[in-house]
C-alpha cells in the first residue's frame, strides 16, 4: 500500500521496567503510547495524545513510577494493547502513514509484544529513526538522547520527560527542526 506522507506519526512508548531484570514471571509491557502528529507541509505539531495501556503480565515497580511518574492505579485505567493498536490503525492510519520514534526501542517493543501476544502489528513496514537522523545530520560520532538533541537545537524540553505524550511532542519538535533545515 502506498505510504501517506501528509503527516508523520511520532510515537513514544513507556513500558514496565525494573532496576535490573524483570521479576520471575513478568516481562516488560507497553503502558503508555504517546503520539504527536507532525504536519509535513507546515511542520507544525497537530495533535498530542497519551494512550494509557493496561499491562497483563507485569506490574508497575517503584523504579518504573520514579522514571515515568505512572502508577499501577493509573495504568489499570488504561485500555488493552489490542484496543490501543486499533486506535493507531483506525484513527491515525498507522499502517499507511510514515511513523517515527527516537531510537529503535519503540519499534522493537511493539514488534516483540505484538508477536508475543499474537496481536496484529499496527504499523506498516517503514520506520523513521529520529535519533539516527539527528546524529548524522549533526555529524556526531554517536547517537545522543532526546534531551541532548533538544538542548543542541536550543529547544525546550516541554512537559515531563519519560511520559510518552510529552516525549512524542518533544521528539516531533526535533524532527521538525531537522526537516526545516533540509528545506532552507
Ligand atoms: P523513554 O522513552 O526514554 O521514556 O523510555 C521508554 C521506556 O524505556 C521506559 O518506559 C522504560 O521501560 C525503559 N527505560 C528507559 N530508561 C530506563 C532506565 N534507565 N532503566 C530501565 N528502563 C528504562
Ligand atoms: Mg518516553
Amino acid at each position: 500500500m502506498a505510504k501517506r506522507l501528509d503527516a508523520i506519526l511520532v510515537i513514544d512508548v513507556e513500558a514496565t521496567c525494573w532496576e535490573g531484570e524483570p521479576p520471575p514471571g513478568q516481562s516488560s509491557e507497553i503502558i503508555e503510547i504517546g503520539l504527536c502528529v507532525l504536519d509535513v507541509a507546515t511542520l507544525e505539531r497537530r495533535e498530542q495524545r497519551s494512550i494509557l495501556v493496561r499491562p497483563e503480565q507485569s506490574t508497575i515497580s517503584p523504579f518504573c513510577t520514579a522514571l515515568t511518574t505512572l502508577t499501577q492505579a493509573q495504568v489499570e485505567q488504561g485500555v488493552p494493547l489490542r484496543t490501543a493498536c486499533e486506535i493507531l490503525k483506525d484513527e491515525y492510519k498507522a499502517r499507511q502513514r510514515l511513523w517515527a520514534s527516537y531510537g529503535d526501542y519503540d519499534r522493537g517493543q511493539f514488534e516483540a509484544e505484538c508477536q508475543r501476544k499474537d496481536l496484529p502489528y499496527p504499523f506498516g513496514r517503514g520506520h523513521l529513526n529520529v535519533k539516527t537522523l539527528f546524529a548524522i545530520t549533526h555529524a556526531l560520532p554517536r547517537e545522543v538522547g532526546m534531551a541532548q538533541a533538544l538542548a543542541r537545537l536550543e529547544l525546550p524540553l516541554e512537559g515531563t520527560h519519560h511520559r510518552g505524550g510529552d516525549d512524542a511532542w518533544n521528539i516531533a519538535a526535533v524532527l521538525a527542526a531537522l526537516l526545516r533545515g533540509y528545506r532552507r
